[in-house]
């Protein structure tokens, strides 16, 4: 069977990986040269600590509190758009113990099973990412931020997750690195770390060589159907492919896609920026959320990746200057000796995190076209558990049952 890919993030490409293996014909379709998009600048984290989902009561809050401060990690910017309104409509009905509850256990396996896929993939010929499974840090700056994630690592060992709660010599003595000015910390030893440009890229190479087809600049601009069935992909307006099977695993742009199709999809994009310090002088051990700041601090190899904020952008790629300052100006909060510079703005990347209004990600079979599938909308998890939803797809197209429950991840949930 022939099947084809609708775009090539982390997602995309790790269920070409996976479907190649089980044998299919794999076909991956690109707009521009493979070497965007959010998989990219993303701060290469793996975190089976993740277990809660972006939707979680408390959050609504929290967001509209940021929402005045020019230089916070979180803004919508406003507009009157009616998918928008859906969305928030959907996120404000997902924001309950419930979700949480449910999302929990699925969200620590999901992430286990890509991890031990990370894994995998650091023994396989060809890879060479900095894949580091030395555990996370989160670190906290006030009392209070200490205490609502130790009863989080309460929750990690009820799902029998380890988490250590330290106080401030305790993590200090961890992380020997660098100087800490902090109230204390929560770490995480079962997470990982890797250095997402190189392992996108030796991915892409290892497909290449696995006899994956990959078009490159290759704008998917429609589909033919009938019968609930899609018979071809319309790329830059004209050129038609015959198709046996779909998978739109095309990230925040999922929705613009499939709305071509007469589907419509609740996503909305998070955007997010990085910077990568070349060879610092000093720099953390350990991969680190700054809690209070949400900023991601990874060690790449010999590099420094800086990331954090989330916008709803309607897919806007201006870099907002205020929020990445706020970026900026929140590391030596935490590293008194760390004071990353502001470069130059086109030395700033950005991506868009694909979010779903319920926090969990868009995985499984189309109801009205049999043969569709959806990988999209792992928000801010997407490199993480890009190996394992590679590996769910693999398991559907081939009518296995999936390692993980995709009961919640159900594409046509709203
Ligand atoms: C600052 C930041 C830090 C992050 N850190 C982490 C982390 O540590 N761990 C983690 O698990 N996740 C992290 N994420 C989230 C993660 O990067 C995403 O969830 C993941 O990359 C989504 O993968 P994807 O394959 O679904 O989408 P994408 O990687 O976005 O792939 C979608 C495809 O669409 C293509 N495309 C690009 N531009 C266009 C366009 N204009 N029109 C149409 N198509 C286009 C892209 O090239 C790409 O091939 C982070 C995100 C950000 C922004």
């Amino acid at each position: 069977m022939k099947i084809h890919i609708i775009r090539a993030g982390a997602v995309g490409l790790c269920s070409a990986w996976y479907l190649r293996q089980a044998g299919f014909d794999v076909t991956v379709i690109h707009k521009d040269d493979l070497s965007n998009g959010c998989s990219y600048g993303n701060a290469g984290m793996i975190v089976p600590s993740h277990f809660m989902p972006m939707a979680a009561p408390g959050v609504i809050a929290q967001g509209i509190r940021w929402m005045f401060n020019s230089k916070s990690p979180f803004y919508i910017k406003p507009r009157l758009n009616l998918e928008l309104l859906q969305w928030l409509w959907q996120f404000y009905r997902s924001c309950t113990k419930e979700n949480v509850q449910n999302a929990m256990p699925i969200l620590r396996d999901f992430n286990n099973l890509s991890k031990e896929l990370y894994h995998n993939f650091a023994q396989t010929e060809g890879f060479d990412f900095d894949f580091e499974a030395r555990g996370l840090l989160m670190l906290c700056k006030n009392p209070k931020t200490l205490h609502e994630e130790a009863e989080v690592a309460e929750k990690a060992h009820e799902l029998g997750l380890g988490a250590k709660v330290l106080n401030a010599s305790e993590v200090q003595e961890l992380e020997s690195g660098i100087k800490l000015d902090v109230e204390g910390g929560v770490f995480y030893p079962g997470d990982a770390h890797c250095y997402s440009n190189k392992f996108m890229s030796q991915l892409k190479t290892a497909l290449y060589h696995n006899s994956v087809n990959l078009l490159s600049q290759k704008m998917v601009t429609g589909f033919e159907t009938a019968n609930g069935k899609i018979n071809k992909i319309i790329v830059n307006n004209n050129e038609k492919l015959d198709v046996d099977h779909i998978i739109i695993a095309a990230g925040s742009w999922s929705a613009k896609v499939l709305k071509t199709l007469g589907v419509r999809l609740l996503m909305q994009d998070g955007k997010g920026y990085s910077i990568t310090l070349n060879n610092p002088e000093i720099k953390p051990l350990y991969p680190t959320i700054l809690l209070e700041a949400r900023v991601a601090i990874t060690p790449m190899g010999n590099d420094l990746r800086i990331g954090g904020t989330l916008e709803i952008s309607n897919l806007s790629p201006k870099i907002n200057q205020a929020r990445l300052t706020g970026i900026l100006e929140s590391v030596p909060k935490y590293y008194p000796e760390l004071h990353p510079e502001m470069p130059q703005l086109n030395k700033v990347w950005h991506g868009f995190r694909p979010c779903t209004p319920d926090g969990l990600p868009y995985i499984g079979r189309s109801e009205r076209f049999s043969n569709l599938t959806y990988a999209t909308g792992h928000a801010m998890m997407g490199m993480s558990l890009g190996p394992a939803t590679g590996k769910l797809i693999s398991e559907i197209l081939q009518n296995q049952k999936p390692s993980v429950d995709i009961k919640l991840f159900k594409p046509e949930r709203f």
